[in-house]
């Protein structure tokens, strides 16, 4: 009897389907296939492969709302975000698409010829994706790995893998070459592994916890694998006394709560200047009442359950007995649900402040001035985002620059778009996906000289002449 994955609802924990997880010896064989497949997609004119891509995103659009509801039954998302989520993949397949013919190298001077610098694909590229957004994520990497030249073993997250399978059935009726994109469902030290310890797989990008992030850095270190990381966060809302405090009030419960707060860019340290700080809370209150828990594909929902019962009970022992705050309504019964939660009072250094609960869970810190506020905003592992709310263009511009992180926004919680870079600084990750040089991440760099010299032996005198020795 195979391995088999069983995929709940986590709102009815009903069972929505099994699926086999992969094995070592099959991801080996996939590795097989993909490699094949790729020599003849690389082989293919640019204009051929962009088309293709194209029409894999047609599909992918024509086939919106069956993703969406998927993505519902699976993940659990309210309806309007899954609607986006399988719309963010076909954007993403059109932009990547679009960079195929633009993917251009360089022709540098030099003395004695031609330099030209080429851009060839890796070969075969493993992503490995979360569970908190399985459609978009697994098209970060995705779509950009084929449109340059790539071919693309995704590993889903073992509660997840229901819409990945279905996007590359929805590649092969689009045309794509079979064996090419190839969804591996599976565990993670099983699966997974066997993807980063591969030597046929030229690169993982993995998107998942910190702590996984950095045994995939160890084992494909032996191959000296090439990585993109995409890991936690604990991004700062940095809320000044200058700011619009409603607008801060009003916009601050979906930045920690969207996705139930299983979202790396959630702004779960809300960072209140002290002289606004209750004034603040005051607005804050009834935002948070409002928001709307419950059936995820139910309209007018905000916020659905959580993805299992491990995570609930993850995002309960953080929520301690005896802690002040701001408690959201939630369901009773099956399902994985946890009502939106502020906390005040909490020691900067206490466990929930510091560490990422990924769930529906922010505190609250007081700070002094804008000093004091970089200094919080920074006093953290992660960098991957943050907010800053304040009237202050100046302040704006200087605290963007001082804190440590790779995306920012300024009166707004906005992180992701797929035309503008995305990533983290210090334990946030390594590399950078999305916008103008998504392809670029999945090339190799070739540097090819061209000399003007007729013969080999004038070739070599020129050569040298004006360059350093060869090395
Ligand atoms: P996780 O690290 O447990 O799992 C992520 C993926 O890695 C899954 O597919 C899992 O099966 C796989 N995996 C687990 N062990 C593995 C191993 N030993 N070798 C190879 N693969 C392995 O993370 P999760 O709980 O699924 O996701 C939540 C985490 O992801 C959060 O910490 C969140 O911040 C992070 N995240 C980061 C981003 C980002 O872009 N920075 C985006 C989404 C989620």
């Amino acid at each position: 009897m195979p391995d088999q994955l069983q995929i709940l609802n986590p709102a009815t924990e009903a069972v929505v389907a099994t699926v086999p997880a992969t094995s070592a010896a099959e991801v080996h064989e996939a590795v097989v296939r993909a490699a094949r497949a790729q020599t003849g997609w690389a082989a293919l004119a640019p204009g051929d492969r962009a088309r293709l891509l194209r029409r894999f995103a047609t599909t992918v659009d024509a086939h919106l709302e069956e993703l969406a509801l998927l993505e519902v039954r699976e993940a659990g998302h309210v309806l309007g975000n899954a609607r986006w989520e399988a719309g963010n993949v076909r954007d993403l397949l059109d932009y990547a698409a679009g960079g195929v013919e633009r993917l251009t190298g360089r022709q540098i001077p030099v003395p004695g010829g031609l330099d030209l610098t080429i851009l060839e694909p890796l070969g075969v590229v493993g992503v490995i994706a979360p569970w908190n957004f399985p459609m978009p994520i697994a098209a970060w990497a995705t779509a950009p790995a084929l449109a340059a030249g790539n071919a693309v073993l995704l590993k889903p997250a073992e509660t997840t893998p229901l819409t990945a399978l279905r996007l590359a059935a929805l590649a092969l009726e689009a045309g794509l070459p079979e064996h090419l994109f190839q969804v591996l469902p599976g565990h993670g030290p099983v699966t997974g592994s066997a993807l980063v310890e591969h030597p046929g797989v030229a690169k993982i990008v993995f998107t998942g916890s910190t702590a996984v992030g950095k045994q995939v850095l160890a084992k494909g270190s032996a191959h000296l694998k090439r990585v993109t990381l995409e890991l936690g966060g604990k991004s700062p809302n940095i809320v000044f006394a200058d700011a619009d405090l409603e607008a801060a009030a009003t916009a601050a419960p979906m930045s920690f709560l969207d996705n139930s707060g299983q979202d790396c860019c959630a702004r779960t340290r809300i960072l209140v200047q002290r002289s606004v700080h209750d004034r603040f809370l005051d607005l804050l209150t009834p935002a948070i009442e409002a928001v709307t828990v419950g059936d995820p594909a139910a309209p007018g929902t905000d916020m659905g359950p959580l993805i299992s019962r491990a995570q609930l009970d993850r995002v309960r022992s953080y929520v301690t007995p005896g802690l002040d705050g701001i408690r959201g309504k939630a369901p009773e019964g099956p399902g994985f649900w946890f009502p939106p939660t502020v906390l005040t009072g909490v020691d900067p250094t206490a466990r929930v402040a510091v560490e990422e609960v990924f769930g529906p869970v922010a505190v609250v810190l007081p700070f002094d001035d804008e000093a004091d506020a970089i200094r919080l905003a920074n006093a953290t592992e992660y960098g991957l985002a943050g907010s800053i709310w304040t009237r202050d263009l100046g302040r704006a511009l200087r605290v963007s620059q001082a804190v440590r992180a790779g995306n920012l926004s300024v009166n707004s919680h906005s992180s992701v778009r797929y035309w503008t870079p995305f990533g983290g600084f210090k334990q946030s990750g390594i590399g950078r996906e999305l916008g103008p040089d998504a392809l670029t991440a999945f090339t190799e760099t070739k540097n090819v000289f061209l000399s003007h010299a007729t013969t080999s032996t004038t070739a070599t005198s020129t050569a040298t002449s004006t360059e350093g020795p060869a090395q």
